[in-house]
């Protein structure tokens, strides 16, 4: 029910966007029709400007979530990328746990005596595990083959 919850909250904003804009029209297209066309016209412009005002705190919002949502799964690959683990299984992990994890020296995993390979190289590479959106420079996860934010389908 919660779940992309940035999506939804931009949804809802266009969506009372239009239905307030509607609404302003009908009441002042009726008024007009009435015999009050000048205060019928400014109850259409007023209210068209107000729902798409009113809308974009919202909106913003959404795109706010979103943006972070996105910056936090790129996080986690760039993390594991670094430290040649596997992403975290819970996306709802915290910032801070995340840092924390970063900070943990790689070498502290290994015992002593494990003769250390040259260099823990990353298991993947980063662009085998996200590709960058050509349209809106998203970056997605390898698995979808269009881009989650235009719907853009990859290249
Ligand atoms: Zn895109």
């Amino acid at each position: 029910m919660f779940d992309n919850i940035g999506g939804k909250l931009k949804t809802v904003a266009q969506v009372s966007t239009v239905i307030g804009m509607l609404a302003s029209l009908v009441i002042g297209v009726t008024l007009a029709v009435l015999g009050m066309v000048p205060t019928g016209l400014i109850i259409a412009g007023v209210g068209c400007v107000c729902s798409w005002l009113a809308s974009l705190t919202m909106y913003g919002l959404g795109e706010l979530i979103d943006e972070t949502a996105r910056n936090r799964e790129v996080n986690e690959k760039i993390l594991a990328c670094l430290t040649g683990a596997q992403p975290a299984a819970s996306t709802a992990e915290s910032a801070a746990s995340t840092a924390e994890s970063a900070a943990a020296p790689i070498a502290a995993t290994q015992p002593p005596d494990t003769p250390v390979a040259p260099v823990s190289l990353p298991k993947k590479r980063l662009e085998d595990l996200v590709w960058r959106c050509s349209k809106c420079s998203s970056l997605n996860d390898v698995a979808l083959t269009a881009c989650r934010f235009c719907k853009k389908s990859r290249e």
